[in-house]
């Protein structure tokens, strides 16, 4: 089953510039902004500025331009928040939630980046 775009999703409206957004990094294929609710101190969306529901389909679909632009944007992020730890940093985490196990909120790609503390294990147990 093909994915089906909802072109009212939160991040599609925060792209047409009809929601604010606290911008990190934007490139021609890419925008990193502030997540509205950190669960850590540094808490950043990166999200392809293409129309795709989750990682998979991007992968998949997306253009070579469009990867490289993407995978880039969340190296650059990186880099910009003093995170990596090749550099000194203290590392980080990246995330992006699929579909209905991962409890996905917004069904535009976005891969969390967050760091700025100790962040646990990966998963919590299942409840
Ligand atoms: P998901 O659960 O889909 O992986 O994550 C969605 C994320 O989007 C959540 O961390 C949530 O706080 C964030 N979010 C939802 N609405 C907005 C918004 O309007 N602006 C920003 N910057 N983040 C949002």
């Amino acid at each position: 089953m093909a994915y089906s775009y909802d072109p009212q999703n939160i991040f599609a409206k925060i792209l047409r510039g009809e929601i604010p957004n606290n911008t990190v990094l934007e490139t021609e294929h890419s925008l990193a902004f502030r997540d509205i609710a950190p669960q850590a101190p540094e808490h950043v969306l990166v999200i392809p500025k293409g129309a795709y529901v989750c990682y998979d389909q991007f992968a998949i679909e997306a253009t070579d331009a469009e990867i490289i632009d993407y995978t880039r944007a969340i190296g650059e992020v990186c880099k910009m928040l003093g995170v990596q730890p090749g550099e000194g940093g203290n590392g980080y985490r990246l995330l992006s939630n699929a579909g209905e196990d991962a409890i996905q909120e917004v069904p535009h790609l976005h891969v969390h980046i967050v760091a700025g503390h100790n962040l646990g294990r990966m998963l919590q147990k299942a409840g």
